[in-house]
């Protein structure tokens, strides 16, 4: 059983914000900031790395309007757009989920980024990496 599934089925309620034939959004039981919305895939897919790119272009367009309408409704200066993918990165709903994270200045809600430090040589090396990988998804 997967709660998102369930919630995007309307089996377990939710505070729904938006639906439509591919994509739904909900709010967060736990507030990051006031108006934080979940919007999810109706089709169960794990994570990004099971998300096809047409699905992932909806979700994008409805986080894109509901960033805009939440940010109005709730009167803030900004907001963050977050995705975890595996436990790893601190995903715990195993159903792909974009969170819209309505911020206030001084909120408190900062994230504890410590930098890696890579030289001018391990940056070429990184570049390389993922844009030799990049060609299979071309
Ligand atoms: P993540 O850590 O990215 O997997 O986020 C999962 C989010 O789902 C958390 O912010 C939870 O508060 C939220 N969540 C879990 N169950 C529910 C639920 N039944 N309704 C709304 N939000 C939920
Ligand atoms: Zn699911």
């Amino acid at each position: 059983m997967c709660i998102f599934c369930e919630i995007a089925k309307k089996s377990i309620p939710s505070y729904k914000i938006y639906e439509d034939v591919d994509c739904y959004a909900f709010l967060d039981l736990a507030q990051a900031g006031v108006g934080h919305t979940l919007v999810i895939p109706k089709q169960h897919v794990k994570n990004i790395y099971e998300l096809d790119e047409a699905t992932a272009g909806k979700l994008f367009e409805v986080t894109c309007r509901l960033a805009k309408a939440i940010s109005k409704a709730m009167n803030v200066e900004g907001c963050n757009i977050l995705n975890n993918n595996g436990s790893v990165a601190g995903q715990e709903v195993e159903h792909f989920h974009i969170h819209i994270i309505p911020r206030v200045a001084n909120d408190g809600n900062t994230f504890a980024f410590k930098g890696h430090h890579l030289t001018e040589e391990q940056f070429k090396e990184v570049k390389e990496k993922i844009t030799s990988i990049l060609k299979e998804y071309n």
